[in-house]
């Protein structure tokens, strides 16, 4: 703690504190987010956070600095992504649609950041607009790993695990195992959002919602919207994840990846 000085609180969850720092030895500002530890129980599901974000090297992805415990306070010290998270961003829009060339930028990345994430046998399990960075100069920074878990961890496989609602795939409500294509849907629900500034899937109670998510039955989108992001979307919101198109696809041989990698 003592190479960091607090500048202000910008996030605070049950998990604890997401603290906007001035590292002492640099110019540099830093995010420390600092977990509770379990006191008793294991604390190997907390620092599992740290270990895999760690991990992790991509342009589209929060990058990692170091971890350190304090007491019974896990710290993940991480790049600052000043341009705040895009819940923020979409709900600055008031009702003033994003541009096309934005949507599909900030996409690609996502899909460029999930992907690296993925070849890394990783799954995130909580993609969404208020887990997703935005950096000064508009760069997609996927970050929130904790809810990650490693892929084919036949623990980690069991376990079910159920994110925020609006942004569950319908496997997950059957029971399924998450898998890859579980994080394809919730990106889908991510570019809805930009399309849209509505959440793709919405109701007046959970039985409702888990309804629609389970018929992949969502409002269409606007038409001014190129046909590859409508094909796009058909195709992420395929209620049999094995229909998805994974993170590969999507980037490389999908309909739309000529599209999305001019934007990357
Ligand atoms: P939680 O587990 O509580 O969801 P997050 O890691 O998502 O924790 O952080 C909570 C909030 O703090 C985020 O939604 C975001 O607004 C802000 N935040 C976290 N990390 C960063 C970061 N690296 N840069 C900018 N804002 C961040
Ligand atoms: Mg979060």
């Amino acid at each position: 703690m003592e190479n960091y000085s607090l500048v202000k609180i910008i996030g605070e969850g049950s998990f604890g504190r997401a603290l906007l720092v001035q590292c002492k030895n640099s110019e540099q500002k830093c995010v420390l987010k600092e977990i509770q530890l379990p006191l008793n129980s294991k604390s190997e599901n907390t620092r599992r956070e740290a270990v895999l974000l760690s991990k992790m090297s991509h342009a589209n992805i929060v990058a990692f600095r170091e971890s350190f415990e304090d007491g019974n306070l896990l710290c993940i010290v991480m790049e600052y992504c000043s341009g705040g998270d895009l819940l923020q961003r979409i709900q600055k829009q008031q009702k003033e649609q994003f541009l096309v060339d934005d949507i599909l930028k900030w996409f690609a990345q996502m899909c460029a950041g999930a992907k690296h994430i993925h070849d890394k046998r990783v799954l995130h399990r909580d993609l969404k607009s208020k887990n997703i960075f935005l950096t000064e100069n508009g760069t997609i920074k996927l970050g929130d790993f904790g809810s990650a878990c490693v892929l084919n961890n036949s623990k980690a496989f069991a376990q079910t695990y159920v994110g925020t609602p609006y942004y569950v795939a319908p496997e997950i409500w059957d029971n399924q195992p998450y898998n890859n294509k579980s994080d394809v849907w919730s990106l889908g629900c991510v570019l809805y959002e930009l399309c849209t500034l509505q959440h793709p899937f919405q109701a007046s109670s959970w039985k409702r919602l888990i309804l629609k998510v389970c018929r992949g039955s969502y409002p269409p989108l606007p038409r001014h919207l190129p046909y590859e992001v409508h094909y796009l979307l058909k195709h992420m919101f395929k209620t049999n994840p094995k229909d998805r198109p994974s993170l590969h696809t999507i980037l490389t041989s999908h309909r739309v990846s000529k599209l999305l990698r001019h934007h990357l």
